[in-house]
């Protein structure tokens, strides 16, 4: 059957309700992506209905799957103006229907496009939380505050609820090419009304002075990085901007403010998704409902430990790379490969250790196609410690060899020295010998031979070391 002569154009409204709406049948009957063009009804394009017979059902009958976090993303990127989104989440969520895991698959090319319209929008919706600038206007009603804003997407209804927390008790209007909203502090809800044109907005600037404030509440000083002030705001628009008069005592404020802030900050743990049955295939099934911190959020899949139930030695490294993120195994890429190496010269066999991470979810940030490594911040090593102090309880290794700072520090805390340390045996409530030593990852990025050589030769001391330390108890 030719899909061509049988393909229905649907025209949507540019909402995700409204696309949902339209799908919900589709979907319900089975019908296939390729059947169907999804346009937007401002497209120009003329809907169409199936010319002859309809198209064979895939699932008709079966039970409609729609995983919540996809109903969250598909809502961001459906604000993106890429005349090609409605088709994309249709197909999405029709091969979701037989591959549950699809949104981990990052090599597919609809998951990757997904990723990278959604990433779009945040990235918009975090430019209009920074640069909408509001006039005052004085009606009948008292003080309206206006701003007249052009985001790249259609941002307006997900930025609506950040500035109706900020500005709860005034009367404000955000007016966009697309939507405008209104806020009336009595009603206390979010009115939509339709799109304005740049030339409504009052022009006057006669109250800067809500802009300052404004800026001054949003302002955060842990992230106050002229770089990106000028990727985000060209230059030559700083000058019209009230709130760079602020900027200066912002600055000498931060220090105190970003105090402030850290105290008041909720505390990242994963203490409350930790089962009390701290055996290895419980903890190992729990832990794929963590969400302790925001690294979850992105990563394929938790990576947990992997080794004997009762090994006499732990190895524990930094976080998954790139390669045991899709695998879910510890130490299987580079760095994995070097410690093989290592360990068979330092006469240990892997297979008889239990191998894991200090943080299970992979931290990268993405450069095209490639994800990139980053350090885990601080408040995520500890957000993900209860994971790696139960895995310690229900292995109970005679010996724990931290490989790298993340490890050392999980341990130990922050202010632990890994180079003073290194190469001791040290006392620990979680073994009786614990050893940190260097990361082969670390011996991998060394830019100069002779430091990766010597890098090398410590941690094969150091590894020795465990060796030594094992054969004596044997
Ligand atoms: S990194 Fe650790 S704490 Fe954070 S979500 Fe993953 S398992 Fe939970």
């Amino acid at each position: 059957m030719n899909s061509s002569a049988l393909r229905q154009t649907i025209l949507i409204e540019p909402t995700f309700e409204a696309w949902r709406e339209a799908v919900r049948p589709l979907l319900s009957a089975g019908i296939s992506p390729e059947f169907i063009d999804l346009a937007d009804t401002e497209s120009g394009a003329t809907e169409s209905l199936f010319a002859t017979e309809p198209p064979a059902s895939t699932g008709s009958g079966s039970q409609v799957h729609v995983p919540r976090s996809y109903i969250e993303r598909a809502t961001v990127v459906a604000c993106h103006r890429d005349a090609a989104r409605w088709n994309l989440l249709y197909r999405l969520l029709f091969r979701l229907q037989s591959d549950r895991n699809l949104l981990k698959l990052d090599i597919d090319d609809d998951v990757a496009e997904f990723r990278r319209l959604e990433h779009q929008v945040k990235r918009d919706l975090h430019k209009m939380h920074a640069f909408v600038r509001f006039r005052k206007i004085e009606t009948d009603a008292g003080e309206h505050f206006v701003a007249w804003y052009e985001p790249a997407h259609r941002v307006l209804e997900l930025a609506a609820s950040f500035f109706a927390e900020r500005f709860a008790v005034m009367q404000w209007t955000i007016m966009t090419p697309d939507a405008s909203v209104h806020w009336d502090p009595s009603e206390k809800q979010l009115a939509f009304a339709s799109g304005v044109a740049r030339e409504h907005a009052p022009k006057t600037d006669d109250f800067e002075d809500l802009w300052r404030t404004y800026y001054s509440s949003i302002f955060n000083p842990a992230r106050t990085n002229m770089n990106a002030m000028r990727s985000e705001m060209p230059v030559r628009y700083w000058k019209n901007l009230p709130e760079l008069h602020t900027l200066p005592k912002l600055l000498t404020e931060a220090e105190g403010r970003v105090e402030t802030m850290i105290s008041r900050q909720p505390k990242l743990t994963a203490a409350s998704f930790v089962p009390g049955d701290h055996s290895l295939p419980v903890l190992q099934e729990a832990i794929h409902a963590c969400q302790g911190c925001e690294l979850y959020r992105c990563a394929t899949q938790p990576v947990f430990g992997r080794g004997p139930a009762r090994a006499r030695l732990m190895f524990i490294g930094e976080q998954p790379g790139d390669e045991e993120d899709r695998a879910g195994e510890p130490f299987i890429g580079p760095a994995g490969r070097l410690l093989d190496t290592l360990l068979s010269e330092a006469d240990i066999d892997r297979s008889s250790t239990y191998v894991t991470n200090a943080v299970k979810h992979f931290k990268f940030t993405e450069r095209g196609k490639r994800r990139i490594h980053e350090n885990p911040r601080t408040s995520e090593i500890f957000a993900c410690r209860p994971w790696l102090v139960a895995e310690i309880e229900a292995v109970q290794p005679e010996i724990v060899v931290c490989l790298g700072a993340t490890a050392s520090k999980s341990l130990f805390g922050s202010n632990f020295g890994l180079m003073r340390e290194r190469g001791k045996v040290l006392a620990s409530p979680y073994a009786e010998r614990v050893i940190a030593t260097l990361h082969p990852s670390a011996i991998l990025r060394a830019t100069d031979p002779e430091r990766a050589d010597q890098m090398r030769s410590m941690l094969l001391s150091d590894l020795n070391l465990a060796s030594a330390s094992l054969s004596l108890r044997s």
